[in-house]
């Protein structure tokens, strides 16, 4: 499968580049994990957003859905034009614990909300997904989504403090795109992890390549690679960027 970084900010856009939001891609499927601010253009770059199969969000927090609305004006317009209207319906997958937002999913005719459970294992096309529910100031969940053609593995920490279960939940995944938006010194936080924190979880979970994302808009990204470096030096360690393309 293919990742695609469209966004990775945490919080807000900035420097030309939006928040988190993530294409990943089998030869015949797309999702798109999360909708950030800005995510939408930097899709257009590489699918038309028709293509798109399925949309599946961590939580309902404006850097993770900003442009979701705008890509459901998209799609009805764009079929409107593209005479598609009795194509089926898109569907978008969420939680449905803040039921005001899960309600936004659906949109007459365009998209239908679906929710997923933490207890159980979703199946979207290729993929076989199982949830996590992190430390987050809203109900959010990480996402352990397995290739189930090849067994390759990706796991998404979303937005979380550090929690000792992402070690078994992360276990010898092939990518781990976690959340790191503290450098060190804010570790036990409430709301996101520390470089350290990143590094301890891709050490015990032997995890083969770290992405790190939500990144910080103030600091020296190169610095807050090398702390999660010095806590695990033998796993590839990159810096989440705009349009990177990572093979899994
Ligand atoms: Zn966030
Ligand atoms: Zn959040």
């Amino acid at each position: 499968m293919k990742l695609t970084i469209l966004g990775f900010w945490g919080g807000y856009p900035t420097k030309n580049s939006g928040t988190s939001s993530y294409l990943l891609e089998t030869e015949n499927y797309h999702l798109l994990i999360d909708v950030g601010s800005a995510s939408l253009i930097a899709l257009e770059d590489h699918l038309d957003p028709l293509q798109l199969d399925a949309v599946i969000l961590s939580h309902y927090h404006y850097d993770h859905i900003a442009d979701l609305g705008v890509l459901q004006f998209t799609r009805q317009l764009k079929r409107m034009k593209n005479n598609l209207e009795r194509a089926p319906m898109f569907p978008i997958y969420g939680h449905q614990g803040d039921n005001e937002n899960f309600k936004r999913l659906t949109m007459d005719t365009v998209s239908e909300g679906i929710a997923y459970d933490e207890g159980q294992k979703l199946y979207i096309g290729p993929f076989e997904i199982q949830f996590m529910r992190t430390l987050h100031p809203v109900e959010c969940y990480a996402m352990r989504i397995v290739e189930i053609k090849t067994g390759k593995i990706l796991v998404y920490t979303a937005d979380s403090g550090y929690l000792p279960d992402f070690v078994t939940f992360s276990k010898e995944a092939d990518v781990l795109l976690a959340d790191t938006n503290f450098f060190n010194g804010m570790e036990n936080h409430r709301v996101h992890m520390s470089a350290a924190e990143v590094g301890r979880i891709a050490k015990e979970a032997d995890v083969k390549k770290v992405i790190l994302t939500h990144l910080p808009q103030v600091g020296d990204l190169e610095l807050l690679k090398a702390q999660v470096i010095n806590e695990t030096p033998k796993t590839e360690i990159i810096l989440a960027e705009k349009d990177l393309v990572i093979e899994i």
